[in-house]
């Protein structure tokens, strides 16, 4: 297919629902936890009985204009709900309660880099609605089948941010979504697990020859809950639609399911239009009013956001834009490494320490750096062990692992096995002196003019003392001896 992309061109414009962060439901009490048992959550209002009203929740509002202004967007001064009408087992209600022409905020953008110059990709909207319940099936024995509603999401508040059609192949939507999801995260307006549907993501997918200005017929792909199942599926979907075109046939506007066993996506059902969910007004709701005060209050909660912090890591620390990017991955990794920087008072062996070794065991062991048993004040401290010379390089490495397993502190360890390196001169000449009496070989090849078996010497001193010998000091008592 590469040749055929020369002469088409992929086009994809992203719908993401990210379940926002709230304690309560959207328009009643319940609680939002996730994995209670099924339907305990529930309440007239969430189980859509007749004659229960809807109550606006405060912090949904909250924490949808806050991700709205971190996207760029302009806030509605007054925005509306609207019922969105559907029939679905798992919507007792029979409609969502969303927001149609008048959306909280619209025309922001995120600016990703993929391969290179940044680009803006534009943000139509974000919407406010509220979330329906799950549908559980079950097989029973090997016959029967049987489904089951739980009604503890429904009700959870959902922010629906749309894209403009800017993206223009799988990885740019791979990296939009990577830093949609990363500022999320940073706003802590939601947690945006994809596991639990937190963050969910419809792709839809045209393609047109290249240079034409007019977009194709478009499919929107479904049921893409992984960042590997969205970038899988618009390839396959990319590659059937250049096919469909190049034998002549057209594409019909529909919605495909990405199917992760079969690796392909399957046609489901013609697209419905908007007019299809017959929208009107939410009568039992009063129009959206956010104000300039408000919304400015909401604004002055935001964050450093990752951008700004890549930026500033780059110009304040002097560090590659790769390295910036992997210490702000998240706000917490972000957080360790500066508190590290500070405490040891070396943020260049901070970055080394925490992208290594922090990352790398954490990793290991499965844990978040949230829960990593070394704090960043510990780290700290042990990077201020080595770099003033009272512990080597090499059993800083040895320290860090059993802080790392044990939790305690790097001078403790390094009293405790007696690990703090000998600079003594005195101690030390008796033990270049000895590794000189058992090297003859060496010492004769040294004075014979081959003087790299220094390093052969150097290292019997290392291995005498148990790695705890400055090797500065070494280097230069072993030449004063041998000369
Ligand atoms: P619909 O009315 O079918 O919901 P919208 O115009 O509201 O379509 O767009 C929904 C999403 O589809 C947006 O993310 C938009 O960027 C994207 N989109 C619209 N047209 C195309 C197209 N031809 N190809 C790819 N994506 C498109
Ligand atoms: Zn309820
Ligand atoms: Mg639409």
């Amino acid at each position: 297919m590469t040749a055929l992309l020369e002469k088409y061109e992929p086009v994809i414009g992203l719908e993401v629902h990210v379940q926002l962060l709230t304690q309560s439901k959207a328009f009643c009490g319940c609680s939002t936890r996730f994995g209670a048992p099924p339907n305990s959550q529930t309440c007239p209002v969430c189980l859509g009985l007749p004659g229960a009203l809807p109550v606006l929740n405060r912090r949904a509002v909250e924490l949808g204009v806050k991700a709205s202004l971190a996207l760029n967007c302009e806030v509605r001064g007054v925005s509306g709900f609207a019922r969105k009408n559907y029939f679905y087992p798992d919507l007792p209600k029979g409609y969502q309660i969303s927001q149609y022409d008048q959306p909280l905020a619209e025309h922001g953008w995120i600016d990703i880099r993929e391969g290179g110059a940044p680009k803006r990709i534009g943000i139509t909207r974000l919407h406010l609605e509220d979330d329906a319940g799950k549908s559980v099936h079950d097989g029973f024995g090997d016959s029967a089948k049987r489904s089951y509603v739980d009604l503890n999401r429904s009700g959870t508040p959902l922010a629906e941010i749309v894209t403009e059609p800017d993206m223009r192949g799988s990885n740019e939507a791979h990296e939009f979504l990577t830093r949609l999801k990363e500022i999320l995260l940073y706003l802590e307006v939601s947690d945006c697990n994809m596991e639990e549907g937190s963050l969910r993501c419809d792709a839809n997918v045209s393609v047109r020859l290249r240079g034409a200005e007019k977009l194709g017929t478009k499919a929107e792909v479904k049921n893409l809950n992984s960042f590997r199942f969205l970038k899988q599926a618009l390839d396959y979907e990319i590659d059937r639609q250049i096919a469909v075109l190049e034998s002549g046939g057209t594409i019909h506007q529909e919605t495909r399911l990405w199917n992760t066993a079969e690796q392909r996506t399957i046609g489901m059902r013609s697209k419905e239009q908007a007019h299809d969910y017959r929208y009107f007004p939410e009568p039992d709701l009063a129009p959206l009013v956010v104000g300039d005060a408000w919304r400015e209050e909401i604004r002055a909660t935001i964050p450093e956001l990752p951008e700004a912090r890549r930026a500033r890591f780059i110009a304040s620390y002097g560090m590659t834009e790769y390295n910036a990017g992997v210490l702000t991955s998240s706000k917490a990794i972000a957080h360790y490494f500066e508190e590290a920087a500070k405490s040891s008072g070396d943020a260049r062996a901070a970055a080394n320490w925490v992208m290594g070794d922090v990352l790398g065991q954490l990793n290991t062991a499965g844990k978040t750096i949230e829960a990593s048993p070394v704090s960043a004040p510990a780290l700290g401290e042990l990077l201020k062990l080595q770099s003033s010379g009272a512990i080597s390089g090499k059993i800083a490495k040895h320290v860090f692992l059993k802080m790392f397993e044990t939790g305690r502190g790097a001078r403790e360890i390094v009293d405790s096995e007696s690990l703090a390196q000998i600079s003594d001169t005195a101690a030390l000449e008796k033990i270049v002196a000895e590794v000189i009496a058992a090297s003859p070989k060496q010492v004769e090849q040294y004075k014979g003019g081959k003087t790299t078996v220094i390093g052969f010497l150097v290292g019997q001193v290392m291995k005498a003392t148990r790695g705890q010998a400055n090797p500065a000091a070494v280097n230069e008592l072993l030449r004063k001896a041998l000369e």
